[in-house]
């Protein structure tokens, strides 16, 4: 085996790159190979504190900077994004093991809140009434808030952390991100291009480290805002724990998304795009489909399209051209997605697919897995897989398509596959989800419209990215004016 050369994980504080010296670490790995590529420092609390302080250190200056000034180290940002777009791709594909293509969606999504948050000057704009009463005029202004912190998962390396940088900093913030321990080399890579950018010291800072890390964050009464991104277990943890310190908090979490089927859907453009929602990257986004709900008499005919068409997927590492089914994460990961298969077996679904046996004998691969006869009452028709396993549910009409996607905890996504506009509104207008997706799988996030997990799969009020993520990084003054020698 080709021996791998270890990349370096620091922290970034106060402009200054540091070495983990004397801290523990945690190995990341290849996942197409599972060789250890890197190790990630874990951070503790007094590592925290010195990037709180930092953080604190720069923010008047920061906060002080006009915004047009702000909004043109993005601009530069957003030119070194570009000039860079092929090495971050390889990199998010190396450290998460997505195939290059969902990897340059990624860092292509990421970009897109850059140039949305280049419009700062505008996004910051108050609003006036004037003549509120008798020659008193009322404005409204937005300040940032402080040192605000990102906690971020493994599944989007890049585009996580950058659905808040640019806002939060645009906005004046100073900002501390604690990236996934299993992914932390594109999070390192984007704090160096943000110097290359000329953004102050200390104003972003990384913070490398787990659940130590995370709980000094909760704490820290140094930081005025958290913005957390992963499963929902630990997003209700983090809510609950940075709310009960006084912090302002958005944590979006988990999902188990369900695609509706509808008997008149067109199925030969239908099916490959499920196959890819179901599959791509491994099944491990949160926008992945990850129930099929067919509707009537289309059941059938669809679980055997799709089992010849998950059949054919290319298993490979997500270097290697044409590989469409690329690694889990970990190997304890893929041993967990195992157990569920396992379990549906046992709660009386159908294996039409079985992907535990491993297709490659190095790496975190699994094969695809197809389930049928899958019921909400079983635990692989509730609970998040987050892996390359689809269920298929039957079910006889649209009300009770919809009734299944209802009594999920989640409310993250939901796609329907129809050509009948009125089961659209029926469903739009009914159905428990955040983001919809109309004959598309993955209802894919947007930079200027915010990223709508609703039930278990958000803890919070303003969410992350458009409109909502200026309200969540900023707080507003209303003033009112009278001028006594009028
Ligand atoms: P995770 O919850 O394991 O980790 C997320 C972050 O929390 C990491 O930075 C990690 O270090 C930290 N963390 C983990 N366990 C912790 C603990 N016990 N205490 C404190 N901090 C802890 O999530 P993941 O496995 O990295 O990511 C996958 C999950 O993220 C899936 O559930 C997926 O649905 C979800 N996700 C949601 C969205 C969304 O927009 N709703 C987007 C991407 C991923």
């Amino acid at each position: 085996m080709q021996e791998t050369r270890r990349m370096e994980v620091r922290n970034l504080i106060g402009g200054r790159w540091q070495v983990a010296g004397g801290r523990e670490t945690e190995p990341v790995y290849d996942p197409a190979t599972g060789e250890t590529i890197a190790e990630t420092p874990l951070s503790t609390g007094e590592d925290l504190d010195r990037a709180v302080r930092a953080a604190e250190e720069a923010f008047p200056a920061w906060a002080a900077t006009p915004v047009v000034e702000r909004a043109r180290v993005l601009f530069r940002f957003k030119m070194l994004l570009e000039e860079h777009f092929e090495e971050l791709r390889d990199l998010v594909t190396l450290e998460n093991g997505k195939d290059r293509n969902d990897a340059a969606g990624e860092v292509r999504r990421g970009i897109e809140v850059v140039e949305f948050a280049c419009g700062m000057p505008t996004l910051m704009m108050g609003e006036t009434v004037r003549d509120a009463a008798r020659g008193i005029d009322n404005v409204s202004y937005r300040y940032p808030l402080g040192v605000v912190a990102a906690i971020t998962p493994f599944n989007f390396p890049c585009m996580v952390p950058l659905w808040t940088i640019p806002v939060a900093i645009g906005a004046g913030n100073t900002y501390i991100l604690k990236p996934s321990e299993r992914t932390p080399l594109s999070a390192v890579r984007l704090g160096e291009l943000l110097r290359e950018a000329g953004l102050p010291d200390g104003v972003f800072n990384v913070l490398n480290g787990a659940r130590e890390a995370v709980d000094a964050i909760l704490e820290h009464p140094g930081i005025k805002a958290v913005s957390f991104v992963g499963s929902q277990p630990v997003a209700k943890h983090v809510y609950k724990g940075g709310t009960a310190t006084g912090k302002r908090v958005q944590a979006l979490a988990g999902a188990k998304n369900a695609m509706i089927v509808m008997p008149d859907a067109v199925l030969d453009k239908a099916v490959p795009n499920i196959v890819s929602s179901a599959y791509g990257n491994a099944g491990e986004r949160c926008l992945a489909g990850s129930v099929l709900v067919a509707v009537g008499d289309v059941a059938d005919e669809l679980v055997g399209r799709l089992e010849e068409a998950a059949s054919a997927l290319k298993v490979g590492p997500g270097s290697e051209e044409g590989s469409q089914l690329t690694p889990v994460i970990r190997d304890s990961h893929r041993q967990k997605v195992k157990g569920y298969v396992d379990l549906g077996e046992e709660e009386g679904a159908r294996v039409v697919l079985d992907g535990r046996e491993p297709p490659r004998e190095e790496g975190f691969f699994m094969g695809p897995t197809l389930l049928d006869n899958v019921t909400g009452e079983m635990r692989v028709g509730r609970e998040e897989i987050f892996g390359p396993v689809l269920s298929v549910v039957r079910v006889n009409d649209l009300d009770e398509a919809i009734e299944f996607t209802n009594a999920s905890p989640f409310g993250n996504a939901c796609s329907i596959y129809t050509e009948n506009g009125a089961a659209v509104r029926r469903w739009r207008e009914r159905v428990e989800a955040g983001m919809l997706g109309v004959n598309t799988g993955v209802a894919a996030p947007m930079a200027f419209f915010p990223f709508n997990g609703i039930k278990g799969s958000f803890y919070g009020d303003l969410h992350a990215t458009g409109k909502d993520g200026v309200r969540f990084f900023t707080e507003n003054k209303v003033e009112i004016t009278r001028w006594l020698s009028e």
